[in-house]
């Protein structure tokens, strides 16, 4: 299938590895050009040169907004605009209700939340003013199904679903769609620290846990022409793992 973006300009947030990277991944297949972001600077250098097709590699730190505004910023001026937006960011650490203290839903918030709107209200006006444009954020199943472990992170996923459904509304008009994909258990590094891979996918009912190369087709779909009547949803990519009907 052609997607119909090849030339699009798009800015792929935390793609250094894992999810980022497997959506930056499946945008370049698709003739897109684009830029990724992560905190280091050979670590992004190298994931660009892997990626090859003149992905441009940019050094920002996405758990404040600043860094999250000057991404957007590098890359409108790196592309010449930025047509697609991937916000993705790292996830927050593991904690109960019990062990999250203030400053950890702080951080969650700010990282996990407010970095995402920092990086649409940065795009997202001009997506508007050209009459196209795609957003797609990188959640989490804990959006379906809070996730008792990952506490601080469950309740800023769950504010960013919102914020990002509102802002599918408003911008809808003007041919800008905003959906977010929301990952179940996926072989990525983040994973990896958090736990066996091996014990996880016995509580997924696939029977396997999830690739990054696959989501990210997943991501580039929600990017592409024949996805603009898609708006303000979310796509869950779990392996069933999710049980509730919603
Ligand atoms: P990962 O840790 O494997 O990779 C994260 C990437 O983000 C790396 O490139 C890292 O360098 C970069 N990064 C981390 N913090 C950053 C920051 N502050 N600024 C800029 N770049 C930063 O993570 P992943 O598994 O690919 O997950 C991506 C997102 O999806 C995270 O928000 C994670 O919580 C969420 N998620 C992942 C899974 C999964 O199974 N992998 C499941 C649910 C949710």
């Amino acid at each position: 299938m052609d997607l119909g973006i090849a030339g699009r300009r798009a800015a792929v947030g935390a793609a250094s590895t894992g999810l980022g990277y497997g959506a930056a991944e499946a945008l370049v297949a698709e003739g897109v050009r684009v830029a990724i972001c992560s905190r280091d600077e050979a670590r992004i250098r190298e994931a660009a040169e892997r990626l090859g097709n003149g992905v441009v590699p940019i050094v920002a730190d996405l758990s404040n907004t600043d860094g999250a505004t000057g991404f957007v910023r590098d890359a409108e001026r790196a592309l010449g605009g930025v047509d697609i937006l991937v916000a993705n960011a790292g996830g927050p650490p593991p904690g109960s209700v019990d062990s999250t203290d203030l400053d950890a839903y702080r951080a969650a918030l700010e990282l996990s939340m407010l970095s995402t709107v920092a990086l649409c209200r940065q795009a997202v006006p001009a997506m508007r003013e050209r009459g196209w444009g795609r957003v797609v954020a990188i959640t989490s199943s804990g959006v379906r199904q809070p996730i008792r472990f990952l506490a601080g992170s469950s309740a800023a996923r769950a504010a960013v679903t919102s914020y990002l459904k509102i802002l599918a509304t408003e911008a809808a008009p003007d041919g800008v769609t905003v959906n977010s994909v929301q990952p179940g258990l996926h072989a990525t590094d983040r994973i990896r620290a958090l736990g066996n891979l091996e014990q996880a996918a016995r509580s997924v009912p696939a029977g396997f846990v999830g690739d990054a190369g696959d989501f990210g087709k997943v991501v580039a779909f929600l990017c592409s022409e024949p996805a603009r009547f898609i708006t303000g949803t979310g796509v869950l990519v779990d392996g069933g793992a999710c049980v509730g009907l919603l």
